[in-house]
């Protein structure tokens, strides 16, 4: 909700109740970053009114990959996975960033990712044998479920590494 002060200026207040407000942990992956598009990644989330709380580059070490993508364990591609993320993570804040986030950043396969979303207007990578294999180099990753949202911020970022703050364009984002 957003007040209107005696000037007509709007005061951002609280613009969704704390149970509304999901976390999600984007992360431009090794081949996003060396091929310069970390700026572009995070303009796309910037642009779209998403709020930043965090923000790190960083080498990940291998145990972390590993806890990471723990889902993916029994895939065949899980160790060319592990051994391809290393480097450049960001968080971002919103109400429904969850599901959004993952629009903006488009299918898994850059072949069935749409033109305007992330994947489908970086990457190339379509699958060697067929659309769903070898699809690793997808430029970024975004977090699949509220829930997961949470507990990969938790494991990227540390107590005290996120910043809570009121964006002065809140109240023209949401009614
Ligand atoms: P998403 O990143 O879209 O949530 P998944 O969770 O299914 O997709 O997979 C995680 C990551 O693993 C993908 O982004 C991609 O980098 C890699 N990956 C998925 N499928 C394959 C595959 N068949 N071959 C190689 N890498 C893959």
């Amino acid at each position: 909700r957003a007040n209107k002060s005696t000037h007509g200026i709007f005061i951002p207040h609280l613009v969704a109740s704390l149970e509304q407000v999901e976390q999600t942990y984007i992360m431009v992956k090794p081949d996003g970053v060396q091929r310069g598009l970390v700026g572009e990644i995070i303009s796309r989330f910037e642009r779209k009114g998403f709020k930043l709380t965090g923000l790190k580059l960083f080498q990940c070490p291998k145990e972390l990959a590993e806890e990471h993508y723990k889902d993916l364990k029994s895939k065949s591609f899980y160790p060319t996975l592990i051994d391809y993320i290393t480097s450049g993570p960001v968080v971002w804040e919103g109400v429904g960033v969850v599901a959004s986030a993952r629009k903006l950043i488009g299918s898994t396969n850059p072949l069935q990712a749409e033109p305007g979303t992330i994947r489908g207007d970086f990457a190339v990578q379509t699958g060697r044998y067929s659309d769903n294999e070898n699809v690793g180099r997808n430029v970024v990753h975004g977090s699949d479920s509220p829930e997961n949202g949470k507990r990969e911020t938790a494991l990227w970022f540390k107590e005290g590494e996120l910043c809570e703050w009121t964006p002065a364009q809140a109240p023209w984002l949401m009614e």
